[in-house]
């Protein structure tokens, strides 16, 4: 990218490019601080994002921390089940779930967005970035000639970030980044709309969703992008077994599914949700991530302006970030279990028998825990898991042997 060269200048504090949950999250926790901030983005809001649009009880709790007040039910469907699928039949029967909501993205961002302003965030929405600059000040040139800067910048601009790219070459790694793809459906009958459907194998190496909104059906297959070249006629085959034939557009989106940045970013320069590859390799979520990351990133930005010192930005925000680091480690080493060739099957029948295995996935949704606190409950229950099914083996053994004594003749 061309250095910028600009007649009018605008130094901010805090300059943030994209407003999505990440960056806005960004902008009203540093305009509350009373720092000066801008937010950038190429499109005009309200716009379209494409994503199912589920809000985990994190995001819930993270949206109430960081931009307050209550949850307005427009924008966020509360849901109360949750059905879990493989290869179309179900895995038991659906349970109550622990709070969720469904929301539709494009007026859930604008939102944010406003939420952002009033509290004192300036609004380039918008304006294409023309040229970027990240050595000294950092630096944006916008279509229309303005140059902003920000004596910290805030790279919220997704998954094909151009932050990012300027500072590593790329946005992602081909070989593990994810891919989706989704189709606003007709909307369910009222009665239907209650229940979230998760079908687990309806992708490589990822799921697919069944969201029943108010005003459309979010349905929908992810994985890892390598190893679902045919994403198109996975998303057909999981229309096909809903029964759902509707003429629609069919989008897709790449997604971080597994790729943490452990150094996100560089120098004065912050790198906040996806495009700091902050999505659950394991569930997808990305939107509690980007909340969270980006008002950590405004605080880091904050404390480190006060003393004067913007180098010390980024070491206190990935000090901040140590714990969902290690969380988002560890579920990508957990993933195979998953969805390995060679472990799915029986994981599968566990979940499908486990009322605890999915109390636990609840509760990883909720955000009432995370990977290590998990995997921790799971270690402990291993040694009585493994007596019950030695018990199991042995009564059945045990039975086998009567029925063949009473068999035998004489
Ligand atoms: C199909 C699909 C389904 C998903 N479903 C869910 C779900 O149900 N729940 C969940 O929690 N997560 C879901 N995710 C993940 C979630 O969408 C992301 O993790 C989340 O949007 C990340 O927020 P963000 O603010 O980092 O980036 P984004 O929401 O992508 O926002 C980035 C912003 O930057 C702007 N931008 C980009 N480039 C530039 C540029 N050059 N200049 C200026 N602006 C720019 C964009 O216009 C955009 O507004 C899904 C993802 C996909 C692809």
């Amino acid at each position: 990218m061309p250095t910028p060269t600009c007649p009018e200048r605008h130094i901010f504090d805090i300059l943030i490019i994209g407003a999505g949950p990440a960056g806005t999250a960004a902008a009203i926790t540093a305009a509350r601080a009373g720092l000066s901030t801008a937010i950038i983005d190429k499109a005009r809001f309200p716009r379209s994002k494409l994503c199912g649009g589920l809000i985990s009880g994190r995001a819930a709790t993270l949206y109430a921390q960081i931009f307050g007040g209550a949850l307005d039910p427009n924008l966020f469907e509360p849901r109360t089940r949750i059905s879990f699928h493989a290869g179309g039949a179900p895995l038991g029967s659906a349970v109550e779930s622990p709070e969720m909501f469904l929301s539709m993205r494009c007026d859930l961002d604008a939102h944010l967005l406003s939420l952002a302003i009033a509290a004192g965030a300036v609004d380039l929405t918008g304006h294409r970035i023309e040229a970027l600059e990240l050595e000294g000040i950092p630096s944006a040139r916008l279509a229309d000639g303005r140059c902003v800067m920000g004596r910290i910048l805030i790279g919220a601009d997704g998954v094909n970030s151009m932050v990012a790219r300027a500072l590593y070459g790329r946005a992602y790694n081909p070989a593990r980044v994810g891919f989706a793809m989704e189709v606003e459906a007709p909307p369910l009958p009222k009665a239907e709309r209650t229940t979230i459907r998760i079908d687990l194998g309806a992708a490589d190496w990822g799921y697919g969703w069944q969201f029943p909104k108010a005003s459309s059906t979010t349905i929908g297959v992810g994985g890892i992008a390598c190893a679902n070249p045919d994403m198109r006629a996975r998303l057909t085959d999981y229309r096909r077994v809903l029964d759902e034939q509707s003429v629609v557009p069919v989008k897709g989106h790449h997604l971080p599914f597994g790729e943490v940045r452990h150094v996100p970013g560089r120098g004065a320069i912050l790198l906040v949700g996806d495009a700091a590859g902050l999505v659950d390799p394991i569930t997808g979520e990305g939107i509690a991530h980007a909340m969270q990351s980006g008002a950590a990133a405004a605080d880091a930005a904050s404390a480190a302006l006060a003393r004067g010192n913007t180098a010390a930005a980024l070491p206190a925000y990935r000090r901040a970030l140590r714990p969902l680091h290690r969380s988002l480690r560890l579920a990508r080493w957990l993933r195979p279990l998953l969805y390995g060739r060679r472990t799915r099957a029986p994981v599968l029948r566990a979940f499908a028998a486990s009322s605890v295995l999915k109390a636990m996935y609840l509760d990883l949704l909720a955000g009432r825990a995370e990977y290590p606190a998990l995997c921790r409950r799971a270690l402990w229950r291993m040694p009585g898991a493994l007596w019950r099914h030695r018990r199991g083996a042995e009564t059945q053994a045990e039975s086998g042997k009567t029925l063949a004594k009473r068999r035998k003749p004489g």
